[in-house]
């Protein structure tokens, strides 16, 4: 039940977009490619609001609304998650990230990441051991995990490890 996909979706050319959203029964109006485009490109999960800002260049009169219609689409899809927020600042973000993934979330400037980590499906059996029991009691069928995790970035942790000061597993 390996979920780790090999393909790297990020950086995926124009006429792939094109197909991948053909594939999934959507027409390929200037305003889905250009949103879908930007999302493979970046990794930095923004909000609805960033992606409007950085396709409105390529798609004149294209409004937040449209923005927003565009990304319900795609995420109605399974093209790409919708992030909702944990921090309180009210705003979604949005991955196109294929693959199953791990985030880092600041608490303090909503910035999401994602962690470096192999994806195990499993986790939550391992972690909680009787999951199963609990699951069937609640007759829960469990499709999926996420998990997030939160706390802040602290560059001055980094650039010790760049210097050579992280040498164990956990810097
Ligand atoms: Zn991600």
């Amino acid at each position: 039940m390996q979920s780790v996909a090999s393909r790297e979706n990020h950086g995926e050319g124009m006429s792939s977009i094109r197909e991948t959203l053909e594939r999934h029964g959507l027409r390929c109006t200037r305003q889905r490619l250009a949103v879908y485009d930007f999302l493979n490109r970046t990794e930095s999960h923004p909000t609805a609001e960033e992606v409007f800002l950085a396709v409105r260049d390529q798609v004149p009169h294209i409004s937040l609304a449209t923005v927003y219609k565009t990304l319900d689409v795609l995420v109605d899809r399974r093209l790409v998650v919708k992030l909702p927020d944990t921090t309180g600042s009210g705003s979604s973000r949005f991955d196109a990230r294929a693959e199953h993934h791990y985030h880092l979330r600041c608490l303090e400037t909503g910035r999401v990441e994602d962690l470096d980590a192999p994806f195990d499906p499993e986790l939550p059996f391992k972690v909680i051991p009787e999951l199963e029991d609990h699951l069937r009691r609640k007759g829960f069928i469990m499709t999926g995990y996420r998990l997030e995790l939160h706390g802040r970035f602290a560059p001055e942790l980094s650039a010790l490890d760049d210097q050579g000061g992280g040498e164990g597993d956990r810097s």
